[in-house]
């Protein structure tokens, strides 16, 4: 077969190297490092070096033409000197008087084979041997076999049937609807030839991590009841130049032939970057890459039944090419779920545990804002551990509450040493929290305040219910929340006439908001509605970037710091009409740690 073709012929070179080699140093190099060092001189000079007790031997070489002694040199050291050889008589009686010690070389050969084995076997070995250290440890690094340039060792994930269908994505409704038609074309291809329609070849999942989307893509596979072929972008970009390209000419190659089938492209960003300009682009590979994965999409026929898939979360860095008609056309995004969306999925991941009867999923639906489905799905998963650990079969109630708090804020720290006074504090500021933010209208009544310090580094917080998720966010809802994030430090400050370092996060959320409202909500006084910041990477994290003059920056400064001192000041005096449910709250909490939002209400209306 011709896999091993490749490496024979570079390891044959390999060879003609080393033999080459092997003969310049037996020629060259040996000998010159084998000869010692010898100084010449001539006959009358060794006589009077022989005569002055300089010389301690001699050695005559076997066929009379020189003779090497040794003797002590200018420099006061035994070195070698060579002298030719002259026919003299008197040469014996000179030695013999000088007490030197002399004889004739007897030719003393190696046996041919030992010299053979010496000079060109050993070498060879030697070399040979390196050259398999080497070979080896470049296979290593690439994890393949080092010479079969140009074959992808095919990292593609093929599965004949994913076994995943629809129900498994619970909330993404949306997208279901959009990637429905892809499952009916790929059921039915004649249908769409038949009436001249072109199948979009790909479409492009975005969204933020951990809301579906390569579940999405193994659904549709799934549904289709096609093969469902997957890689992931970063697997393209390998250590040797070409070798991505050679991964996306082979993956399409193999898809075509199991036509139809699902091509998946995870995390697609990582090989689809806009290609730039800018510099000496050290990424030649990536682009290589991508200009291969342009070509085959290009290139191949959609009426086989071949459709690209791709998710990302960062689509704003995608090149341009990719988004264009005829290839990644279709945009379906995936977004985080909305309360009931949260509550299907627990639905979907508490089908596969054992839960107790009566289990209330809404609740933990309401309590978890803003949750990926991965993050839901993790819940599940840790309170069917708790149940484990507490020796039940069941996953009841209380193990969904204590997983919803270990994956929101991490473990108990049982351990943690707090004193009495610290405890006050951190009690006074979550109530703090929970009265502001139950007191103003608009914003979420409160799910559970707790004490209980964990491993994420809170020492308390404050969980509040979404009621009903509204899509818009008002102006007032925007600067209530803000007040509420106040409400913590505004408590420290009325009972205890001080401040801690308990709000830093609360301060880091507060300017956050605020920041969002004036530079690009449109909410403030001045700048009506001119946009000060853009986001990037809406998906991870929504990072911005200040898109105004200095002067202005200083301005927006202002009116941020302008809402929040108004917010801190609502809320202090929020606080101080209710006093005395603060004290009465905060002493109730210290003595329980935990307290749910119905025996909270109860307090602070009774
Ligand atoms: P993404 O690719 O968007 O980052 P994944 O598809 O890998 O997210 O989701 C990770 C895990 O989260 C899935 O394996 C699944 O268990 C769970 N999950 C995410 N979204 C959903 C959903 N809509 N319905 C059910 N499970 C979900
Ligand atoms: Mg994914
Ligand atoms: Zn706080």
């Amino acid at each position: 077969m011709n896999q091993g073709r490749g490496p024979n012929k570079y390891l044959i070179y390999f060879y003609v190297v080393l033999m080459i080699a092997v003969m310049l140093l037996n020629a060259i190099v040996f000998p010159a490092l084998l000869k010692p060092r010898i100084t010449e001189v001539d006959y009358g000079t060794f006589v009077k070096m022989v005569e002055n007790g300089k010389v301690r031997t001699v050695d005559i070489n076997d066929n009379e033409t020189e003779i090497t002694f040794a003797a002590v040199g200018e420099n006061g050291k035994e070195e070698l000197f060579v002298t030719g050889y002259l026919d003299d008589p008197e040469l014996v009686n000179r030695l013999l008087k000088s007490n030197v010690e002399f004889s004739k070389v007897i030719p003393k050969e190696n046996s041919p084979l030992i010299n053979f084995i010496l000079t060109w076997i050993f070498p060879i070995l030697l070399f040979w041997g390196l050259g398999q250290l080497l070979l080896n440890s470049m296979q290593k690094k690439m994890g393949g076999n080092a010479m079969s340039f140009g074959r992808s060792n095919a990292k593609v994930y093929a599965e004949a049937e994913t076994g995943v269908t629809f129900d498994d994505v619970a909330g993404q409704d949306e997208a279901k609807e959009a990637l429905e038609e892809i499952v009916d074309f790929l059921h039915n291809p004649a249908k769409y030839k038949a009436i001249g329609a072109n199948m979009p070849k790909g479409a492009l999942l975005v969204g933020p991590p951990g809301t579906g989307k390569t579940l999405l893509a193994r659904a549709v596979a799934g549904e289709s009841k096609v093969p469902f072929f997957s890689i992931s972008g970063s697997e393209f970009v390998e250590m040797f130049v070409g070798m991505g390209a050679a991964r996306v000419r082979d993956l399409f190659k193999q898809a075509q032939e199991k036509a139809p089938c699902i091509v998946f492209i995870d995390e697609i960003d990582t090989i689809g970057k806009k290609r730039d300009n800018i510099g000496f682009s050290g990424n030649d590979e990536r682009e290589q890459t991508l200009n291969q994965l342009l070509t085959e999409m290009d290139g191949f026929n959609a009426e086989n039944g071949v459709v690209i898939l791709a998710a990302t979360n960062r689509p704003e860095s995608l090149d341009k090419a990719l988004l264009r008609p005829g290839r990644f056309d279709r945009r379906i995004p995936v977004e985080l779920p909305d309360l009931k969306g949260r509550e299907a999925i627990l639905q979907v991941h508490a089908r596969r545990v054992k839960v107790a009867d009566g289990i209330d999923l809404n609740a933990i639906a309401r309590a978890t804002p803003g949750a990926s489905g991965a993050d839901l799905a993790n819940i599940v998963n840790e309170a069917a551990l708790r149940a484990v650990r507490c020796g039940r079969n069941l996953v009841n109630q209380s193990d969904l509450e204590e997983a919803l708090e270990v994956v929101i804020a991490g473990y108990q720290r049982k351990g943690a040493v707090i004193s009495a006074r610290e405890k006050q504090i951190i009690a006074y500021h979550e109530v703090g929290h929970a009265i502001v933010a139950a007191k103003q209208t608009e914003s979420a009544p409160v799910h559970k305040i707790t004490i209980i310090p964990r491993t994420s580094g809170a020492l308390g917080y404050t969980m509040q219910l979404a009621e009903n998720e509204n899509v818009l966010l008002t102006k007032e809802e925007a600067f209530n929340r803000i007040a509420t994030y106040t409400g913590g430090r505004a408590a420290e400050e009325l009972v205890f006439g001080t401040v801690t370092s308990g709000a830093a996060n609360d301060i880091e959320q507060a300017t956050k908001l605020a920041r969002a409202m004036v530079t690009r909500l449109g909410m403030s006084q001045n700048f009506d509605m001119m946009a000060l910041e853009t986001e990037e990477n809406r998906y991870l994290g929504g990072d911005t970037s200040l898109l105004c003059s200095a002067e202005t920056a200083a301005q927006v400064d202002a009116e941020v710091l302008a809402i929040i001192k108004r917010a801190h000041a609502k809320a202090i005096d929020i606080l101080k009409e209710s006093l005395d449910k603060l004290h009465e709250i905060a002493a109730y909490l210290i003595e329980k740690e935990t307290i749910n939002g119905e025996e909270f209400m109860a307090l602070l209306a009774g």
